[in-house]
């Protein structure tokens, strides 16, 4: 069994992905080529924003979007500690400071009432950081609560910014992940929902100003030209043969988000019986992508005997995230210690992540299932 399968999406669009490849190698612009243009043209009518800005990958995008706002030292950006490293890595790379704000624990996403409370505190606390900004993140596939988050942001005027890179896809209030806040920014990293064969991003804004700056820092803070420099960018475009390769699967990308839908309603069906399991949460008014199905153990002993399970019926798992941002080594000069955000350490415990992918079949999952409910595990009979 495989984690996440891309050979059998690959099955279903290899003469697509050959052909588009091939249109690359004859016209040879390699360099945002005419596919990155229909690219970003595909992907914004998809996700419902005036701009979507390809790049070179989802990191890429968040330290674009940042760029946009002049994110630097002495500012301070909130986010969550429970989420990949990239996330606040590209807060800490401009120079500013990650604030963390701990989460909610049916949504493993930042709270908003605790971000209220951290708001308040780091200007009360901390007078030399100046509370800039906002970067939450759609963990899993399911968005963050941005119509609260939003609110939060303009009662102390700050940006918002959606770390979509797990949500492409997914919905809030029907209107798409990516566009739920001032900027959102998505990634083609391969094992994402939408993903590339190689690194890829984008970035999306309904505002005009915001992605003409957007377009300039992707391209070496070019003017007229790129020999026209009229502020520090970056290199940051996307391959035109990976646009060619997003652009076969963009064509069954809405298909794969409904069989996601189906995947996870079956295991939630299948699961719903194991004792002590928490199964994902969707609320009412929102739609998960589910990059990845995660479920939380009762403990982290809990979790251990279902990881041995799992290992024992050759079912492949992964942690997401084995460690909070707080608690890495390249954040200890942020000076956290354990308990600084009890409830994202708690999730890091207990959390696991099973098999996830559109063309996941009912009987893998109900093997999946029977591998919890039996009464044998790696050490054998109980
Ligand atoms: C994958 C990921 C990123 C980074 O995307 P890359 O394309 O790998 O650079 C950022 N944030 C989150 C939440 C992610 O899952």
């Amino acid at each position: 069994m495989q984690f996440i399968d891309l050979a059998a999406q690959q099955k279903r669009i290899r003469e697509k992905i050959e052909e588009n490849i091939r249109n690359v190698l004859n016209h040879g612009q390699y360099i945002l080529g005419p596919e990155v243009k229909t690219l970003e043209k595909r992907l914004a009518a998809y996700v419902g924003v005036k701009h979507a800005i390809s790049c070179a990958s989802g990191t890429d995008a968040l330290l674009m979007a940042l760029m946009t706002y002049d994110v630097g030292p002495g500012d301070a950006v909130f986010t969550t500690p429970f989420t990949f490293i990239a996330t606040a890595e590209v807060i800490s790379l401009l120079g500013a400071t990650p604030v963390f704000v701990d989460i909610n624990p049916k949504t493993f996403n930042m709270d908003p009432e605790t971000l209220d409370a951290q708001i308040s505190k780091t200007r009360s606390q901390n007078p030399k950081l100046t509370a800039k900004g906002i970067m939450a993140v759609d963990l899993f596939g399911l968005p963050a609560e941005y119509e609260a988050i939003n609110a939060i942001a303009r009662k102390h005027h700050l940006f918002v910014i959606e770390d979509a890179a797990q949500s492409l896809g997914a919905e809030a209030y029907g209107q798409k992940a990516g566009s739920l806040a001032h900027i959102g920014c998505t990634s083609f990293f391969p094992a994402k929902p939408l993903g590339c064969y190689g690194d890829g991003g984008a970035v999306f804004t309904d505002n005009d100003a915001l992605a003409e700056k957007l377009a300039s820092i992707r391209v070496h803070g070019k003017g007229a030209d790129k020999y026209d420099n009229v502020r520090i960018g970056i290199n940051g475009r996307i391959d035109t043969l990976q646009a060619a390769i997003l652009l076969a699967k963009l064509d069954i990308f809405p298909e794969e988000v409904e069989l996601r839908q189906r995947v996870a309603r079956r295991y939630t069906e299948h699961l719903g019986s194991v004792p002590s399991l928490v199964c994902p949460w969707v609320p009412a008014h929102m739609k998960s992508v589910f990059a990845q199905y995660s479920v939380l153990a009762r403990d982290k002993a809990h979790r251990a005997d279902i990881q041995a399970r799992f290992k024992a019926a050759d079912v492949p798992t992964v942690v997401y995230y084995l460690k909070p941002l707080h608690l890495q080594t390249a954040f200890q000069y942020l000076g956290h210690k354990a308990g600084d955000f009890p409830i994202s350490e708690d999730c890091s415990q207990r959390i696991l992540s099973l098999p996830m992918h559109p063309y996941l079949e009912n009987a893998q999952q109900i093997r999946i299932a029977e591998a919890l409910v039996s009464n044998t595990t790696a050490q054998g009979i109980q």
